[in-house]
């Protein structure tokens, strides 16, 4: 079984998310699917689809003007933030330290984070992908997580430019999480691959060692795009 999550980002209405979670109801799979969506739209109910959010504040609450608290992301009903995707990280200045606080206020609120971590195209260019991750992943989860975290891979280069890394550096860069979370006493966490996820591509990610599922952004606003996902491996 594996882990199938879309993230919407700022794309949607709640209209297209009750026709995106009625047209996957009676669809064959026993994946776990989730959609990551905008908080105007949580609260729909997503029937055998679980509903996230895509960012979360580490305050608990009080003056911080625009920002949405895990506590009440979780009393909408859902279950899974993203924490540190790589478009909170260039558009918002957010580091290693921040997501942690955020994904530590997330697993408070009795919700499940989705971390992601990944290299910029300097960082693999000037040979840091490797160190990049490992440092995203101490730095981005916390240790107290007690395996109630979902971690995803992300190549930023690679996040809706329709490229993706060579089957051997998914493996590598999934071994490496993999491992990395075990010495943190975080072994057995999930961890998905995401950026340029599509039908025609998410068996083979899939099938990768270690690769526990998908995080995926463009195909994941359409039924077209995001079933043949979900169906394409048992
Ligand atoms: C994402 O935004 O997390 C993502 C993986 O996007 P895309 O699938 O469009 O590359």
């Amino acid at each position: 079984m594996k882990i199938i999550a879309g993230n919407w980002k700022m794309n949607g209405s709640r209209d297209s998310l009750v026709h995106m979670v009625t047209a996957l109801q009676d669809i064959d799979s026993k994946n776990t699917v989730i959609l990551c969506v905008p908080y105007t739209m949580l609260g729909v109910d997503g029937g055998r689809v679980a509903i996230g959010a895509q960012d979360a504040s580490a305050h608990d609450h009080g003056a911080y003007t625009g920002e949405v608290s895990a506590n009440m992301i979780a009393a909408t009903g859902a279950k899974y933030v993203i924490v540190g995707h790589s478009e909170r990280r260039q558009y918002h200045g957010e580091t290693n330290d921040i997501v942690r606080a955020k994904a530590a206020a997330v697993i408070a609120a009795g919700l499940t984070p989705i971390i992601c971590v990944g290299e910029t195209m300097d960082e693999k260019q000037a040979g840091k992908t490797m160190a990049i991750i490992e440092s995203g992943v101490r730095e981005s989860v916390p240790n107290d997580a007690n395996n109630n975290v979902i971690v995803a891979y992300e190549p930023r280069w690679a996040i809706g430019a329709g490229l993706t890394p060579t089957d051997s550096e998914i493996a590598d860069a999934h071994k490496l999480i993999a491992d990395t979370l075990t010495s943190m006493g975080l072994g057995g966490t999930p961890v998905l691959y995401g950026a340029s996820v599509k039908g025609t591509n998410a068996a083979q990610i899939m099938s990768i060692p270690n690769v526990d599922g998908v995080l995926v952004g463009g195909a994941s606003l359409k039924p077209d795009d995001f079933i043949p996902i979900i169906t394409s491996v048992k």
